[in-house]
C-alpha cells in the first residue's frame, strides 16, 4: 500500500456477477491495462441506459471521478449473458442475446459521450464497449 497519489488506464464498469470476475481480468490483460478504478454495480452498463435518473447519475458520476482524479483515460463499459439485473431469457438464442445487449451498450456509450460533452471532460477518453459470456468476452 502506498499513500501516493496514482493514475489509472481506465475506469471499468463491471457487473458485480462474480461468475465473470476472471473476465475482467482478461479484458485488463487484453488492453494493457495495469490499473483500474473498478465500478461494481449489478447489471454493468445497464442502469446508463434503464436505471433510474439516480443510478444513472451515480454511474456517471463514478466515471468523472476516475477521470478527473486518476486521468482515466478508457471507459469500458459492460453488460453480460443471463444477466440478472435484465432479468431476460434467451433460450438458445446466443445471436439475439448478443444483438440485446449490443444495443444497451451502444445506448450506454452515447450517454456517456453527451456527459464528457457536456462536462467539458477530455475528448480523448475511449470508450471501450465489453460483451461477455460464459465463453469469454469481446469488444461490440
Ligand atoms: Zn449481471
Amino acid at each position: 500500500m502506498s499513500a501516493e497519489h496514482y493514475t489509472v488506464d481506465a475506469v471499468v464498469v463491471w457487473c458485480f456477477d462474480r461468475r465473470f470476475e476472471c473476465l475482467e481480468t482478461g479484458v485488463k490483460d487484453y488492453y494493457g491495462f495495469k490499473t483500474v478504478d473498478p465500478v461494481y454495480v449489478a447489471g454493468g452498463a445497464k442502469d446508463l441506459v434503464s436505471g433510474s435518473t439516480y443510478s444513472r447519475n451515480y454511474l456517471l458520476n463514478q466515471i468523472h471521478a476516475a477521470i478527473k482524479f486518476h486521468d482515466a483515460r478508457n471507459v469500458v463499459l459492460m453488460t453480460h449473458a443471463n444477466c440478472a439485473a435484465y432479468g431476460k431469457q434467451f433460450v438458445d438464442n446466443d445471436e439475439a442475446e448478443v444483438a440485446f445487449y449490443r444495443g444497451e451498450l451502444n445506448r450506454a456509450e452515447e450517454v456517456v459521450e453527451r456527459f464528457l460533452k457536456k462536462n467539458g471532460l477530455r475528448e480523448d477518453v475511449r470508450i471501450i464497449k465489453v460483451y461477455a459470456d460464459f465463453k469469454g468476452a469481446f469488444e461490440v
